[in-house]
C-alpha cells in the first residue's frame, strides 16, 4: 500500500491502474448507442441553440471547442521542468466552450434538453419529429416554468445546468458547496437561478439538493454521480475529437498512440470522455486523470477498490483545494467501476503548481484557463519523468514514443471575470 502513505503525505505521484484491460462481468448497462443518441439530439436541437446563443452560429448551433497545438508551451515545459516530452502537445480548449465556458456544457445541456424534450412530447406540446426550434416559443417556456431543476455543484455544473434550464424557462435551484467561486454564484443569480450555499463540501450539497428535490413532484434532480444521460452527453466529446484529429492529420493507431490527460472531480465528465475515447480508439488511446493532492478521490476509490465507500477524509486529507472544480471528497461509484477497466492511471498535483501551469500557458500561448483545468499539465510537466509514469511508457509505446500525441483537456476558463483572472494570474 505504498500509494496510500504517499496520498496521506500529500506527495505528488503517478498511480498506475493495475486493473487496466481486465474485463469484468458487469457491463454497467452502458452502450455506445447512448452516446450516438446524445450526439443526434444535440444536432437536432442546434437551431434552438443558435437562436438563443448567437455565439454558436459559427458552428451551426453545435457546442464544440478547438483542438490547438501548443508548441510554445511545450518548449517552456522542457526548459522550466526538464520534462523533455516526445511527440506533440495539443490543448482541447473546453475553456472556450460556448454557453457554459467549461467541459460541463455538453453533458449538462444534453441532460436538460433530453428531460425537456420528454416532458414536452409526453404532454403533447411538441411532436417527436417536429423542428425543435419551436422550443424557443413562449408556450413552451410557460409550460416548462411549472417545473424546477435542481443540482448540486462545485460551480461549473451549476452554471451549465442553470444557464440552459433558465433559457428553456425552468425554475432552477443550485446547491453550491463551500468551494464554489463567488463569481459563479453571482453569475447564476443573474440568470434568475436560486443559489443555496452550504458550509460543507460537495457531498453535503448534493445530499441536501437530492432530498429537497424528492419532496417536490415538479422537481427534477440532476444526479452528477449516477446520471447516464449526463455521462453520455460528456462522451459525445470523443466523437467530436476524432473528427478534429482527422482534420489536423493526427492519426491514432498502433504506430501513433494518443495520450489524453483530464482533470477529475467526481468523475462524470472525465469518465464520460474516457469511455467515449476507449470505445472509439481502444488500446491505442491511453487516458489519465489528474486530481489535487488534497482531494484524490477517484485514485483512492479505485486503488482501494472501495469506490464511493471511501472518502479522502477517511485518510486524513482536508479535501480543500484552489481547483474548485476538483474539490470532491468521494468519487462517483458507477464511474469508478467503469474506469477500473479502461483508465491508465491518475496523477496528483499540489495546488502551488496549478498556478504555475496556468501562468506558464498564459505567458507562452496567451491562453487563460482556470486553476482546475491547469492540472491537466501535470502529466507532461513535472511528472513526465516520474519513475512510475516512465514505467508505463515501455515496450511498444516506448518504441513509438516520438509519435505520441498528447491531448490535455482544458476543462474551463472563459467565463472567469477579468478582475478574477488578474488575481489568479498574480498568484
Ligand atoms: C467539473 C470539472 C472537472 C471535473 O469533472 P467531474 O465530472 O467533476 O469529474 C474538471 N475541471 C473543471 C473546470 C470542472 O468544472
Amino acid at each position: 500500500m505504498d500509494y496510500l502513505e504517499k496520498l496521506k503525505n500529500r506527495e505528488e505521484l503517478f498511480w498506475k491502474n493495475p486493473k487496466l484491460g481486465n474485463k469484468s462481468k458487469d457491463d454497467f448497462s452502458l452502450s455506445f448507442d447512448g452516446v450516438i443518441e446524445a450526439e443526434m439530439l444535440l444536432k437536432k436541437i442546434a437551431p434552438f441553440i443558435m437562436k438563443k446563443f448567437p455565439e454558436t452560429v459559427e458552428r451551426n448551433g453545435i457546442i464544440e471547442s478547438e483542438l490547438t497545438e501548443i508548441p510554445n508551451m511545450k518548449k517552456l515545459l522542457n526548459e522550466k521542468y526538464k520534462s523533455d516530452v516526445p511527440g506533440k502537445i495539443f490543448l482541447k480548449q473546453d475553456n472556450e466552450l460556448a454557453v457554459a465556458g467549461s467541459v460541463k456544457a455538453r453533458g449538462g445541456i444534453y441532460e436538460i434538453l433530453k428531460y425537456a424534450k420528454e416532458l414536452l412530447v409526453d404532454n403533447g406540446i411538441i411532436n417527436e419529429d417536429d423542428d425543435y426550434s419551436v422550443i424557443a416559443s413562449r408556450e413552451v417556456n410557460n409550460f416548462l416554468s411549472k417545473y424546477t431543476i435542481q443540482v448540486g455543484s462545485t460551480g461549473n455544473l451549476g452554471l451549465s445546468i442553470g444557464i440552459i434550464s433558465r433559457t428553456l424557462g425552468f425554475k432552477v435551484v443550485v446547491h453550491m458547496s463551500r468551494d464554489a467561486a463567488q463569481w459563479k454564484k453571482d453569475l447564476l443569480r443573474s440568470y434568475g437561478a436560486e443559489v443555496i450555499e452550504y458550509e460543507g463540501d460537495y457531498g453535503k450539497a448534493v445530499e441536501r439538493g437530492r432530498r429537497l428535490s424528492e419532496r417536490n413532484p415538479y422537481s427534477y434532480f440532476v444526479d452528477d454521480e449516477n446520471s447516464k444521460n449526463l455521462f453520455y452527453g460528456y462522451a459525445v466529446a470523443a466523437i467530436r475529437l476524432e473528427k478534429q484529429l482527422e482534420e489536423l492529420n493526427v492519426q491514432v493507431n498502433e504506430e501513433n498512440p494518443l495520450f489524453v490527460y483530464i482533470p477529475c472531480g467526481v468523475g462524470g465528465a472525465p469518465g464520460g470522455i474516457a469511455y467515449g475515447l476507449k470505445e472509439m480508439f481502444g488500446e491505442n488511446v491511453h487516458v489519465f486523470f489528474v486530481e489535487p493532492t488534497n482531494s484524490p478521490c477517484m485514485l483512492l476509490g479505485m486503488a482501494s477498490g472501495k469506490h464511493r465507500d471511501i472518502s479522502v477524509f477517511d485518510i486524513g486529507l482536508s479535501g480543500l483545494t484552489k481547483a474548485d472544480g476538483l474539490a470532491v471528497a468521494r468519487p462517483s461509484g458507477f464511474v469508478g467501476k467503469v474506469m477500473d477497466e479502461i483508465l491508465s492511471g491518475v496523477f496528483t498535483i499540489d495546488d502551488e503548481f496549478l498556478f504555475e501551469y496556468m501562468n506558464d500557458l498564459y505567458s507562452s500561448e496567451n491562453i487563460f484557463i482556470e486553476p482546475s483545468a491547469a492540472s491537466s499539465f501535470q502529466g507532461v510537466g513535472r511528472l513526465f519523468n516520474d519513475r512510475e509514469f516512465q514505467s508505463y511508457i515501455t515496450g511498444n509505446i516506448k518504441a513509438k514514443q516520438e509519435n505520441i500525441n498528447h491531448v490535455l483537456w482544458s476543462t474551463g476558463g472563459s467565463l472567469v471575470p477579468m478582475s478574477v483572472r488578474e488575481k489568479l494570474l498574480k498568484k
